[in-house]
């Protein structure tokens, strides 16, 4: 069975830095993902000959930690500003995925790997993936959305503590229906960038042309429901939701120059209730963290999940594992 110092499991953002950190001062880490790609709410789907981003469209910068980080992506020709001038919105090149693709480089990874539950092994751990794989660590970090980290933690023989356990079920997420259309001919009422998110019908929240941004060489459309058209018209299938969309978009996206069309559901998109510490220790008896974009700093100036709020948790929470490890060691 392979043995390391910390199983991560989740390969968004939050997992991929804090791995990233604990790698780079010599911690042997893996990470297991249930995807075929890491990259998580960083998603970037391809369609035909072209792509287009269908989870976080772009990410802004509040802190100064983070605008370091941002700084010497753009050195590395990762990313770049989209638009906006107060807090300018950035993008991936090639596409929202690519970035963490490019963060997890030399990181060890175990894809299509969908953990199942931890089990106790004397003073280690063991993870078991649903295919029956089994990795042996010290340490886990888990950093899927709360709901199914508690999930997971709940099929497991580990102690959770009465207070995490309440802090786990407080944070709930809103679900998101992004629309996606591949188009022939142009797209009007988008601003030069090929973005929209005012003036829009009730319901849709954003639109971006793909290829306007940058990212695909085919005229694809991601339309953005909101959390409330999302919540109400999850139940319904595939085509009855795009009719739905698209029937109040007639006037920006002419039925007839739409090639293809399909949906993507996120369950878990974006925090509704979050949790104002950038990390949970399941208990004091366990090496078990949790992190997210769900978990805040202390002084966070948005007060909100996204991208930066994903990146600073991955960062806390491997600084503490760094100290928890080495003070193992030690004794
Ligand atoms: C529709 C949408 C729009 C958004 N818009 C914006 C935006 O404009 N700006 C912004 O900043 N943020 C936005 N966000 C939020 C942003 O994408 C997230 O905050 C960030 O990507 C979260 O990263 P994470 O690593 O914490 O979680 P995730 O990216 O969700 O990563 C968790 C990972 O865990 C894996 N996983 C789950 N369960 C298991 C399991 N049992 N075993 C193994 N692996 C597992 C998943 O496959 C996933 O890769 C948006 C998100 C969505 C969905």
């Amino acid at each position: 069975m392979r043995e390391i110092d910390v199983a991560v499991v989740g390969g968004g953002v939050t997992g991929i830095l804090a791995a990233r950190k604990l790698m780079n001062t010599g911690f042997r880490v893996l990470v297991l993902d249930k995807s075929k790609s890491v990259g998580g709410r960083l998603a970037t789907r391809r369609i035909g000959g072209g792509r287009a981003d269908h989870g976080a469209q772009f990410f802004t910068v509040r802190t100064d930690s983070f605008q370091e980080l941002v700084d010497e992506w753009r050195t590395n020709g990762w990313v770049s500003k989209w638009f906006g001038e107060k807090h300018p919105r950035y993008k991936a090149v090639n596409g929202m995925n690519q970035l963490v693709k490019n963060l997890a480089n030399e990181v060890p990874l175990q894809l299509v790997s969908k953990v199942e539950r931890i089990e106790r092994n004397e003073e280690k751990y063991v993870v078991f993936s649903e295919k029956g794989e089994q990795v042996k660590s010290s340490a886990i970090l888990f950093t899927p959305p709360a709901p199914q980290t508690l999930e997971l933690l709940e099929n497991s023989e580990v102690l959770l503590s009465e207070e995490a356990s309440k802090t786990l079920k407080e944070i709930t997420f809103d679900p998101a229906l992004v629309g996606l259309l591949t188009m022939s001919g142009e797209t009007a009422g988008l601003s030069l960038e090929g973005h929209k998110d005012s003036h829009l019908p009730d319901g849709i929240e954003r639109i971006v042309d793909n290829q306007v941004k940058g990212i695909s060489d085919e005229k694809i459309i991601s339309i953005y429901a909101t959390p409330a058209f999302s919540k109400a018209y999850d139940h319904q299938d595939d085509e009855s939701v795009l009719e739905l969309m698209l029937g109040k978009l007639g006037h920006l996206l002419p039925h007839e120059a739409i090639i293809s069309r399909q949906l993507k559901r996120w369950r878990y998109a974006q925090a509704k209730h979050v949790h104002h510490h950038p990390f949970l220790q399941v208990s004091t008896n366990e090496a078990i963290y949790v992190a997210g974009d769900a978990f805040l700093q202390k002084n966070d100036p948005a007060g909100k999940t996204r991208v930066e709020s994903a990146v600073l948790s991955g960062l806390s929470v491997a600084e503490e594992l760094q100290r928890y490890l080495n003070e193992k060691a030690s004794t």
